[in-house]
């Protein structure tokens, strides 16, 4: 009775000495070949044939073991029943696969098959379950002010959206008329596709898996069951956020069967003209003029809430640090403050007068400073005069 059986090695079109990767490169190309869904159905019975023997082929010759007994005794080496059998034990592809139990080829061949012939295992996985499925989360971004993310904020923004049609409620279906059970799929959902020795699940392309159909859609939503709207949304934007801040807005995201999805709101905040942001600290640079520097006094400094009076202490140096403590911004969690730093920039004078001059040399004379002022100086003085 094996007389009738071709050889393995045949039936694939492969050499004896072929590779594992040849062997799975020369299933693949066949089984998309004599895959009974890709067959006119008069050729069906033959393709479904066909398909067990080379699967049947390549269950013992992509297993050494097998293989090896094949190569040694041929067909009465390998026990028939075993043989394609075993080829399914392992991955589990759910659903995809009724009535067969699990499946697989520990993923690889079978899914890569599958999916050249359009079917789509993982997501339709997905989709049997898409009967209850919640809205798709949305994602917003909101720009706002340094002092605005200093305070906190309530923003209204307008989302764009879908809602459920008020005329049908969300059936598509015209008010007045029924939903039919979807003949296609008499309500399940689902297809079950009979490809040669398994069977397949697939969502009804009638009825795209919800189970029924509609007679006579609804006018105002073209049977969508939903229609483009945009919604206002208030938004309390607390202090502290910082670019990149994301606000998780539970339900308020894309309308789907099963509810809304969520929105997240994410935070820009717009670069400051004065104040330069680092995490919870600001920092503002502030110019003062040299006797000020050298004798110390007083400056004023922008804050986030308004100014301030600062003392600039004799002896400042340019790039000299100060801290206000507390006028930074909050923390969002802690909802302690940052500082504010103030940066001192020192002008050197570039114009003097006269008099300002004779001063600061008599400054370097006395401190025993060279410079190079003094011929220029008295050049110009002997110019002035001669
Ligand atoms: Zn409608
Ligand atoms: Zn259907």
């Amino acid at each position: 009775m094996m007389s009738t059986k071709r050889d393995y090695y045949e039936v694939l079109g492969v050499k004896k000495s072929a590779s594992l990767d040849e062997i799975k490169k020369a299933y693949r190309d066949l089984a998309l070949r004599y895959h009974p869904d890709r067959v006119p159905h008069e050729q069906k019975k033959e393709a479904e044939e066909q398909f067990k023997e080379i699967s049947e082929a390549y269950a013992v010759l992509s297993d050494a073991k097998k293989r090896g007994l094949y190569d040694q005794y041929g067909h009465a080496g390998i026990d028939q029943k075993y043989a394609y059998e075993d080829i399914f034990k392992g991955a589990d592809f759910g659903s995809v696969f009724e009535g067969m139990g699990d499946f697989g080829l520990g993923g690889g061949i079978f899914e890569d098959i599958f999916s050249d012939l359009g079917f789509d295992i993982f997501g339709s996985r997905q989709r049997t379950s898409g009967r209850g499925r919640r809205g798709r989360d949305l994602q917003i971004s909101v720009d706002i002010t340094l002092e605005e993310a200093a305070q906190g904020i309530e923003k209204t923004i307008t989302i764009p959206g879908y809602e459920t049609c008020s005329t049908c409620s969300g059936s598509g279906a015209k008010p007045g008329t029924k939903q039919l059970t979807c003949p296609q799929c008499r309500g399940s959902g689902r297809m079950v596709i009979s490809s040669g020795f398994f069977q397949m699940a697939q969502t009804c392309s009638r009825c795209r898996g919800e189970g029924t159909v509609i007679q006579t859609p609804c006018p105002d939503c073209k049977g969508q069951g939903k229609t483009k709207v945009t919604r206002k949304l208030k938004v309390k934007i607390p202090a502290g956020v910082d670019t990149g801040s994301q606000l998780r807005m539970r339900g308020e995201g894309e309308l789907g069967l099963a509810g809304r999805g969520d929105l997240y709101v994410i935070i820009e905040v717009r670069p400051h003209r004065v104040f330069e942001r680092h995490h919870n600290d600001i920092l503002v640079q502030i110019n003062i003029g040299l006797a000020k520097a050298i004798l110390g006094g007083e400056v004023e400094v922008a804050t986030l809430d308004g100014k301030v009076k600062m003392k600039i202490p004799a002896g400042t140096q340019s790039d000299s640090i100060f801290r206000l403590k507390g006028k930074g911004l909050p923390d969002l969690h802690s909802r302690q403050f940052g500082d504010e730093l103030v940066k001192i920039s020192v002008n050197i004078p570039r114009n003097l007068t006269i008099q300002q001059r004779q001063l600061i040399e008599e400054y370097a004379r006395l401190s025993g400073e060279e410079t190079n002022s003094k011929s220029s100086f008295s050049d110009k003085i002997k110019k002035a005069f001669s």
